[in-house]
């Protein structure tokens, strides 16, 4: 049982985890934000597409010139 758990736990320590590479940035176009290099998404936490589709500026612009005409 031991020698099991201490076998796992060496496997993974030894096995290096895939990185994405060291000097990358969010992929919206202002944004600055670095992205670790162990994250594979192409945008940081704030612009990931999940949330940028609900809060897409043209919408909001569109929508709020609606508003005022
Ligand atoms: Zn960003």
């Amino acid at each position: 049982m031991q020698d099991t758990l201490r076998a796992t736990s060496a496997g993974r320590a030894r096995r290096r985890p895939k990185t994405y590479g060291d000097e990358r940035v969010c992929a919206e176009g202002e944004c600055e934000t670095r992205l670790s290099r162990y994250n594979r998404e192409t945008f940081c936490f704030a612009h990931s597409p999940a949330k940028y589709r609900r809060m897409r500026g043209e919408f909001t612009a569109e929508y709020s010139a609606k508003q005022h005409s």
